[in-house]
């Protein structure tokens, strides 16, 4: 699906980003994902040693809109809607030249009103055990809706992850539909997001206006690439020439 001939029509910067990446070329990455497995339970998940990085949220948060509108794909996460893995763990592989490098993984929404107790609560044991047991898990995107908060779910998961973000895990909570929030209202928001991220960092995204798109997909790339950002003489990575010319 990424027939284009020439560079990304996003102006890419010219000299590397301090960050090890540009936000094109993280887009450029982002754009790579490609579908490669759904598992209903953790035991189905495969092993695949690359560095995962989990999106999560309750439902209606915006979580599949973000995962379509960062990896520029219409459709990828709505695989994820469609029924029979609406309560499984989806897997994506990411990375250029058909090499991967990086894996999101698209956790059910939780908290969906219409689901009966039971199956929720047992949910939230299998999102609970990825979480503390995914051995490969670099990051986890908490998506939330900022007009409603963090709900108690969303608390308990953070509960969960607590321990692992001290020990390194990185951990981000996203603001999604930022454009419904006036400027106050977001810098509000956001500064409450801050405290309530802990050793984490908060975000505001949207996906409408497109906002805090590429810096997402950057901060996800250094998640999985640390190595790459080690020494600020580190070159920049792999990807299309400097100059084509
Ligand atoms: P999910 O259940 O978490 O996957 O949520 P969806 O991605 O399906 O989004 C839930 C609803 O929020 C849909 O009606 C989306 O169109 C809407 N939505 C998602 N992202 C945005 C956004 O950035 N801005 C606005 N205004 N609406 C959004």
């Amino acid at each position: 699906m990424t027939h284009k001939p020439g560079p990304s029509p996003a102006p890419a910067s010219p000299s590397p980003a301090p960050g090890g990446i540009t936000t094109a070329q993280a887009l450029g990455w982002m754009h790579t994902a490609k579908f490669l497995t759904t598992a209903p339970r953790l035991e189905f998940l495969p092993d695949h040693g690359f560095p995962e990085i989990a999106f999560v949220g309750r439902s209606n948060a915006g979580k599949s809109t973000c995962i379509n509108t960062l990896t520029q794909q219409k459709r990828l996460a709505f695989a994820s809607k469609t029924p029979g893995r609406t309560q499984s763990i989806n897997l994506f592989t990411l990375g250029k030249q058909a090499v991967t490098d990086a894996v999101l993984a698209d956790l059910p929404g939780y908290g969906y009103a219409a689901v009966p107790k039971q199956d929720k609560l047992r949910w939230q044991q299998v999102m609970a055990n990825y979480l503390v047991t995914r051995e490969n898990l670099r990051g986890v995107v908490l998506l939330c809706d900022p007009r409603h908060g963090m709900t108690e779910l969303d608390e308990v998961l953070l509960e969960v992850i607590r321990p692992r973000v001290e020990e390194g895990l990185k951990f981000m909570l996203l603001l999604t539909k930022a454009d419904k929030l006036t400027r106050v209202e977001a810098n509000k928001a956001l500064s409450i997001a801050k405290l309530q991220a802990g050793g984490g960092e908060a975000r505001l995204f949207s996906a409408l206006k497109k906002q805090g798109v590429g810096e997402l997909a950057q901060r996800l790339w250094q998640w999985t690439h640390p190595d790459l950002l080690a020494s600020p003489d580190t070159p920049p990575p792999p990807g299309p020439a400097p100059s084509d010319e």
